[in-house]
């Protein structure tokens, strides 16, 4: 009998030695976002997944805390509640009819994880159980309420291998380790329409084109810009940067969070789950610090607010430790059992990373750099924008690269994981429905001549500067000029670092030049990416002279609703090879969806 030829079935169809490949809906990322989106639309339509990361080591693995939604199981609580803290959270920056559809969709959302297999921890009666977490409140402020559906600590992880597993049943074609580098545009009647993605296959250097009929993109966030930050190494901002050099608009990418509870030094997060289970913030004196900054819901006010308190202990020489930079998160009341069998990861990180044993010590803490509220505008049915209204077709996006916005200028915590969850769902439905309907349209002649220029170029770059070297520039000028404070002299600081960096990086090399694994290479396409974020994050913080959220001025520290209660939309316009940002970022504004909630002075 013959010898049965297996055939790689990622290869496609090569022409000129580009592997071309045709899927109805193609999705970039494999995180939450993504794959909820494969798992509507892989049952309707042939639907590729092409991930820089194996599906199960994308980020939302690492989320700890907890995914909310008003399931009201173990006390009163309801949707209106919900979205309520949601638009006060967000500092009334939030889309109102977009967050009562995050709200109003969450309880669905949980009870389809929970369909799917997804073990969340239980009441004595068998209910999924809830916990607290910041901002999350009983009738409109009068006290925490246990909204937060979890896994242990490790809620994440659970969605992430739950979403996988249901992937697989439903057979989406996963393209592992493959990079997307551009975002394939094709003109029709004077419209740009969306019609395909040019990725990077790792393993081999090869370049894949992928036409389809609609495009998701789900691929995170961009953590990476800071130096101090809970997010990996892989959280370059790639799919974000694709977008902005495409000529499409960015919102809102000057409200950037800072968590409060990184271990100090390292940025690794302790989740807010623990002062959910009672944890305490205090200073180096001892003091609940916190009870003077939120006197109703003290160490569970929104993050902004204590991320701020925190940093302002310190500055005011309340800090702990030699240096009197950090403070302590308390949890020694809670006792082993909770520790051990609610929170069990974070205990772990605090005895590895710090050495130090929460069950007997009080933990050091400081804000490190979280979730990005900003990114690729869409509508509240995940369609992309290209400018305040105009619909992107065939052009999704969801997830932390996307901003609805239902997080306005600060996030609550657990709402992300709700967010991935619910406009993921809507993502995969809107596209597959776009997909049935619509026809493939024409790649343009070389659909791939950009990716592989850009590729070639820093293959064969002689230059002498250093990738980790730029890099480690950016992050420390981002963590001193752009962090939880701010100022019009910090950040005109950084604006300038950048363009330094900017004018640096053309003259980068990288040491491999081979095709398999060449992670030296694709670690200087990503700096790229970081480099063009940070600038326009830079832009966006300078050009908004309020605090509003996680955007804190200090020279302007009031909120400003009369001149700024507006979302900021950036552009690429000019000279993109220009290193002066205002060479090349033109700024606009989008109105703010109103609604039920009036903008009001945030008192917790
Ligand atoms: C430590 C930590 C703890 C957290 N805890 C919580 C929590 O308890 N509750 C909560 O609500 N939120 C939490 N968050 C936030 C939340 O986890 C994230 O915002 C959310 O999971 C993001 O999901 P995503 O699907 O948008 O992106 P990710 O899960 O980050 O996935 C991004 C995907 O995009 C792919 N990708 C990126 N670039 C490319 C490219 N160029 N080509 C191809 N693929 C690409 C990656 O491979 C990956 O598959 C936490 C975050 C962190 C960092």
């Amino acid at each position: 009998m013959a010898k049965k030829i297996k055939t790689n079935p990622n290869a496609g169809e090569i022409r000129d030695g580009i592997h071309y490949h045709q899927h109805d809906v193609v999705i970039v990322g494999a995180g939450g976002a993504g794959m909820r989106a494969a798992i509507e639309s892989a049952p309707q339509a042939s639907t590729a997944v092409i991930t820089k990361l194996y599906p199960t080591r994308s980020h939302t693995g690492a989320a700890q805390g907890g995914m909310a939604a008003a399931l009201a199981n173990v006390e009163e609580d309801n949707n209106e509640w919900h979205t309520y803290d949601t638009v006060k959270g967000g500092d009334y920056l939030v889309d109102q009819d977009a967050a009562e559809i995050l709200t109003r969709e969450a309880i669905d959302a949980v009870l389809d994880l929970e369909n799917m297999g997804l073990p969340f921890n239980r009441t004595p009666e068998g209910k999924i159980d809830q916990r607290r977490f910041g901002g999350h409140t009983r009738d409109h402020g009068k006290a925490p309420v246990r909204r937060a559906c979890y896994a242990a600590d490790r809620t994440g992880h659970m969605i992430l291998q739950t979403l996988y597993q249901n992937c697989v049943k439903h057979g989406v074609n996963f393209f592992n380790e493959f990079y997307a580098l551009d975002l394939v545009m094709t003109e029709v009647d004077g419209v740009q329409r969306v019609s395909g993605v040019v990725a990077y296959d790792l393993s081999t250097g090869d370049i894949h084109v992928f036409q389809g009929k609609s495009v998701i993109f789900a691929t995170g966030g961009f953590g990476k810009i800071f130096k101090t930050t809970s997010n990996a190494h892989t959280l370059t901002g790639d799919g974000v940067g694709i977008i902005w050099r495409k000529g499409l608009p960015l919102e809102d990418m000057e409200f950037y969070q800072f968590h409060p509870t990184g271990l100090a030094g390292l940025g690794i997060l302790l989740t807010e789950g623990a002062r959910g289970e009672g944890a305490i913030l205090r200073n180096a004196s001892g003091e609940r610090f916190m009870e003077r900054y939120a006197p109703t819901i003290k160490d569970l006010a929104p993050r902004d607010i204590v991320a701020r308190s925190m940093v302002q202990e310190v500055l005011d020489g309340r800090g702990a430790g030699p240096n009197k930079d950090y403070v302590f998160l308390d949890c020694t009341h809670l006792g082993e059992d909770v520790l051990e069998n609610k929170l069990p990861d974070i205990t772990e990180f605090a005895r590895t990373y710090l050495g130090v044993d929460p069950v007997t010590e009080p933990v050091p803490v400081y804000p490190t750099a979280h979730y990005a509220m900003g990114g690729i505008p869409t509508n509240n049915d995940a369609e992309v924008l290209a400018d305040n209204d105009t619909v992107v077709p065939g052009l999704y996006a969801a997830g932390e690269c996307a901003c609805v916005s239902v997080h306005g200028a600060n996030r609550l915590g657990t709402n992300s994981l709700l967010d991935i969850n619910v406009f993921g769902k809507r993502a995969g439905n809107n596209a597959v429905t776009y997909a049935k309907t619509a026809e493939f349209i024409d790649l343009p002649a070389n659909p791939a001549q950009g990716v592989i220029g850009m590729l070639d170029e820093l293959r064969a770059s002689d230059g002498t500067e250093n990738v980790a070297a730029i890099r480690k520039d950016l992050q420390d000028t981002m963590d001193m000029n752009a962090q939880v404070f701010r100022t019009e002299e910090t950040l005109t600081k950084a604006t300038e670092v950048i363009a330094g960096l900017r004018e640096r990086y053309k003259n980068v090399a990288v040491h491999d030049r081979g095709k398999r694994f060449n992670t030296d290479l694709l670690e200087a396409v990503e700096l790229g990416f970081l480099l063009d974020l940070a600038e326009v994050l830079v832009a966006c913080a300078l050009n908004r002279k309020e605090s509003r959220g996680g955007h804190m001025r200090d020279d302007y520290p009031d909120r400003d609703d009369a001149t700024y209660l507006k979302h900021t939309m950036a552009y690429l316009a000019g000279d993109p090879h220009s290193s002066v940002a205002t060479d090349h970022i033109r700024l606009d504004w989008k109105p703010v969806r109103l609604g039920t909630y009036e903008p009001k002075a945030r008192k917790y």
